[in-house]
Parts: C-alpha cells; sequence; structure tokens
C-alpha cells in the first residue's frame, strides 16, 4: 500500500553533493522525495577534509545544476563548498532529514524498505549517493608497521607529524598534496608503486570538466570513447604540490614489498576509497542494480565521465530522477 501521504516517490539516500543535485532533478521532474543524511550539518565529505585542501578547479568551474558557486579568488577551501551546499539545500528548499544513517534496504513486491535507526521508508523507487569517503580503502601488505597509521580519510593536518618520521603511501592527488605540506616540517618519505605521472601544469579542473563532457557526450552519442581525463596523468598540479616539486622536496620513493621495511613514526596511506555500498547489499550483482527502481549517482566515472565532481555529477543526478520519473509513469 505504498502512496499513502507519508510515502515519497523516491528515497535518496545521502546529502552530500550527488544529493543535493539528484534532489534538484527530482523536484524538476515533480516528484516527491526525502534525502536521508547521516551527517549533523550539510556538506557530504567535505566537512571531513584536511584543513590545507582546496579544489582544483576555481569556483566557475565548481558549480551544480541551478545557483552557481560564489566566486572566490583562485582555488576555493572545501569550507567555501560546505557554504555553498548549505545554501544550495536551503535555495531549493530541498527537504533534508539528518542525521540520518540508512543501515539497509530491501526490496519485495515493487517496494522498497529503507531502514534507519527511526523509522523505515518505503518507496518505489530509491537513488543512491553515498560517495565514497566513509569507505576508506586501505592495501593489504605483508609484514607490520609499529608506528601510528592514519588514511587521508581523517589525516588532519600537519602538526602532529611535525620533526617526525612520516610515511605518506599513495601516488596520486592526496598522497601528492599531504606528501608536499608534510615535507616542509617533517622527515619524509613518499612511496609509490610507480613514478608519479603529473598532468602537466596546466591541466586544472576546467581542463578535466571539459574532457569529461566531451567524453560523456561521446559515449551518448554512440561515438568512440576518447578516453578517460585521468589518461592526462594521475596528479593535478595545484600550486602547493607544484612549489614542492619544483622545489625538490616532493621526491618518490618505490614502494616497498613488506611494512616490516618501512621506517617512521607515522604512516599515512593515501590509497583511496571504495564505494560506501553496504546498505545496498542483496540489490547489486557487483554495482550494478539487479532491481528495477533502484539508481546509483556520483561514485565515479563507472556512474559517469566526471560524475564524482561538482561540475560533473549533473548528467548522472538528471539522468537518474528522469529514469525514476519514467519508472513511476509521472
Ligand atoms: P559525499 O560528499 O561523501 O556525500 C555522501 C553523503 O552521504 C555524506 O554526507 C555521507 O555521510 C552520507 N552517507 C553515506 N552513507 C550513508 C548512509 N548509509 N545513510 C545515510 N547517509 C549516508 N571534486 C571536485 O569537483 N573538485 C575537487 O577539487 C575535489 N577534490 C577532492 C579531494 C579529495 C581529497 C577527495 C577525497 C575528493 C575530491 N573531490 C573533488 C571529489 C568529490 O567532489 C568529493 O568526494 C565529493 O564529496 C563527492 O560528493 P558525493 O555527494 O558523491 O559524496
Amino acid at each position: 500500500d505504498v502512496g499513502s501521504p507519508y510515502d515519497p516517490d523516491v528515497v535518496v539516500i545521502g546529502g552530500g553533493q550527488a544529493g543535493l543535485a539528484t534532489g534538484y532533478y527530482l523536484r524538476r521532474a515533480g516528484l516527491s522525495f526525502v534525502i536521508l543524511d547521516d551527517q549533523p550539518a550539510p556538506g557530504g565529505a567535505w566537512q571531513h577534509t584536511w584543513p590545507s585542501l582546496t579544489l582544483f578547479s576555481t569556483a566557475e568551474f565548481s558549480n551544480l545544476p541551478g545557483i552557481m558557486m560564489p566566486g572566490y579568488d583562485g582555488f576555493p577551501p572545501a569550507r567555501h563548498v560546505i557554504e555553498y551546499l548549505a545554501a544550495y539545500e536551503s535555495r531549493y528548499d530541498l527537504p533534508i532529514e539528518r542525521p540520518v544513517r540508512v543501515e539497509q534496504v530491501t526490496h519485495s513486491q515493487g517496494v522498497f524498505h529503507v531502514r534507519t535507526g527511526r523509522r523505515t521508508w518505503r518507496a518505489r523507487a530509491v537513488v543512491s549517493a553515498t560517495g565514497t569517503w566513509s569507505r576508506p580503502f586501505v592495501p593489504w601488505y605483508p609484514g607490520h608497521f609499529r608506528g601510528g597509521q592514519w588514511h587521508s580519510a581523517h589525516y588532519p593536518g600537519t602538526e602532529p607529524f611535525a620533526g617526525s618520521r612520516v610515511a605518506v603511501v599513495g601516488g596520486a592527488n592526496s598522497g601528492a598534496q599531504i606528501a608536499a605540506e608534510l615535507g616542509a616540517v617533517a622527515d619524509l618519505t613518499w612511496y609509490t608503486t610507480w613514478p608519479p605521472r603529473w598532468m602537466p601544469d596546466e591541466v586544472d579542473g576546467r581542463v578535466l570538466f571539459r574532457r569529461n563532457r566531451v567524453r560523456a557526450l561521446a559515449l551518448v552519442r554512440g561515438e568512440p570513447d576518447p578516453g578517460p581525463a585521468d589518461r592526462l596523468g594521475d596528479i593535478v598540479m595545484v600550486p602547493p604540490v607544484r612549489e614542492a616539486r619544483d622545489a625538490g622536496r616532493l621526491v618518490a620513493t618505490p614502494m616497498v614489498t613488506s611494512l616490516d621495511r618501512i621506517e617512521a613514526d607515522h604512516l599515512i596511506w593515501c590509497t583511496g576509497f571504495r564505494p560506501a555500498l553496504r546498505h545496498l547489499r542483496g540489490l547489486l550483482a557487483g554495482r550494478t542494480p539487479t532491481v528495477p527502481g533502484l539508481f546509483l549517482v556520483g561514485y565515479g566515472d563507472w556512474t559517469g565521465p566526471g560524475s564524482a565532481t561538482l561540475a560533473g555529477v549533473a548528467p548522472g543526478a538528471r539522468a537518474a530522477a528522469e529514469q525514476a520519473g519514467a519508472f513511476l509513469g509521472h
């Protein structure tokens, strides 16, 4: 008996940028919905980034659909994004419930049951937009490391590491950025599995955004795939990374085969994330929904080129909202 006034058409899980962009398009499609987010405040994962983190694009290339990110001189810090997302929610009066953690989603007789600590929501369509931040990934290595271990997801900035021996593991953006700032205050070894692939200095988020757009259009039109934007390299040369590299402070060491060989006081894993999809166990084959009415938004290139970025999330959010509308017969 889904269809009581208390049941929305769609439940969106996750209230970061992907959930908000989905809400924008659901509203436009005339669907009723609720967004459930387990954080106490707006901003999604941007609330948890390290203090010095800035966007790799300027504000005018970091827009969600609808209102634009307010201008900023240079690359905006996370605080600017959080303020933008908070303003976005209130501008579109998005119905967000916080803090509400979705424990599990089940599906029977065409109805999703979205179980939270407080109540179970019922809906005929669900959009999952839970991002990756809550699932930091650490690769397995033999041996033991005896010092303190961290992941970039919880890296607090340079202060606890000043004057100590620090191993940073990971050759992508977070590894390069964290190594760049620690190299100035600590005895740093930066471990990477292959030599760092720097992007050309002039490539920032704007270039990546354009390449992702070209790729998305090509895929929609059935044209040959021009390849992912990261073909240009792994590391965007934001100013602190460029300065550290040019000063010779950002020199990579080949990753060891055993943790026993890392001699340091701290080890910081900058080894990425996995999609936060545990609440959907039983409803996916790999990463593909096995039940109609379930949509995934914003997780990475596999949910659309550049979909895990501010500027790139819109096409996937719009497609999910439109497909949900079509599925529900709107
Ligand atoms: P999130 O922001 O993680 O939002 C998901 C929300 O869902 C969170 O609030 C989460 O707590 C919540 N949630 C998770 N599980 C549940 C559950 N079971 N129930 C309820 N709620 C749940 N992108 C750019 O465009 N430019 C950049 O410069 C940039 N820099 C980045 C730097 C770093 C270090 C990282 C890690 C990412 C960066 N990104 C950047 C990528 C991306 O824009 C961000 O990761 C962004 O936060 C992704 O948004 P999202 O909405 O998909 O996920």
